[in-house]
């Protein structure tokens, strides 16, 4: 808001005259007004969760959802030389809601992409384990997170280091809306992840929710 003012406020008095800085101001402005507002959206969308429990379960193809983020990453994955690998069950369902899935899958995934090298590899695995469990898990080779951060990386706004992210953008809610989503599931979440060498997602859904 401070920049958006600042900016504003800058065309306004006229210390800004030259046609082509009031260009680059509005555009500036017009970026802060993007971040804002989707903050603002993920904010009230946290809270809606928070207090919501789940509602009317769908019979939902988690396996066909994966596939589908994983073809909508891939143009952002090619322009960087990072292979998608898969193996996923196409035919493997689970009970929920479907949008909130596709959101859950889409948060992993864009984090995968965001904390890896280019020319790497991502691994997205959907499969029943031993117990017919489905378990969705989002495999990168990329900065890995220190072990004494893992615990926090589900608060909202919480990052790990700068430096260490390499100034990547985000404002620290994907997985604050993560979590919600997993809970309302009444899934289980495991991370496993190395620094330099790559992170594991690994989420398990109940057979049936109770
Ligand atoms: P946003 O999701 O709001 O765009 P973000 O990606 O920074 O921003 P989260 O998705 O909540 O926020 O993740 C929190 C932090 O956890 C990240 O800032 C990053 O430091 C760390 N993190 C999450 N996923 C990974 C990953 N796959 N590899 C390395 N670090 C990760
Ligand atoms: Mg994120």
């Amino acid at each position: 808001i401070t920049i958006i003012r600042g900016y504003n406020q800058a065309i306004a008095d006229g210390t800004i005259t030259s046609p082509d800085e009031i260009e680059k101001y509005r555009i500036m402005i017009n970026e802060e007004t993007i971040r804002l507002e989707r903050l603002i959206k993920e904010l009230l969308d946290i809270s809606r969760l928070q207090r919501s429990e789940q509602e009317e379960l769908q019979e939902v193809p988690l396996g066909h959802i994966t596939n589908t983020v994983v073809d909508m990453l891939s143009v952002r994955a090619k322009n960087r030389d990072i292979r998608l690998d898969r193996n996923i069950d196409e035919n493997c369902t689970v009970e929920g809601n479907g949008d909130r899935l596709f959101q859950l899958v889409m948060i992993f995934g864009d984090n995968a992409m965001k904390y890896s090298p280019d020319s790497s590899s991502i691994c997205f695995s959907l499969q029943r384990n031993a117990n017919q469990e489905a378990v969705l898990s989002i495999s990168d080779h990329g900065c890995g997170i220190p072990q004494s951060d893992i615990p926090y990386i589900w608060e909202r706004f919480y990052k790990v280091d700068k430096s260490h992210s390499r100034n990547v953008p985000g404002t620290g809610l994907g997985l604050a809306i993560a979590r919600e989503i997993i809970r309302l599931h009444k899934a289980k979440v495991e991370v496993q992840s190395t620094e330099g060498q790559g992170t594991t997602f690994a989420i398990t859904f109940p057979k049936k929710i109770e």
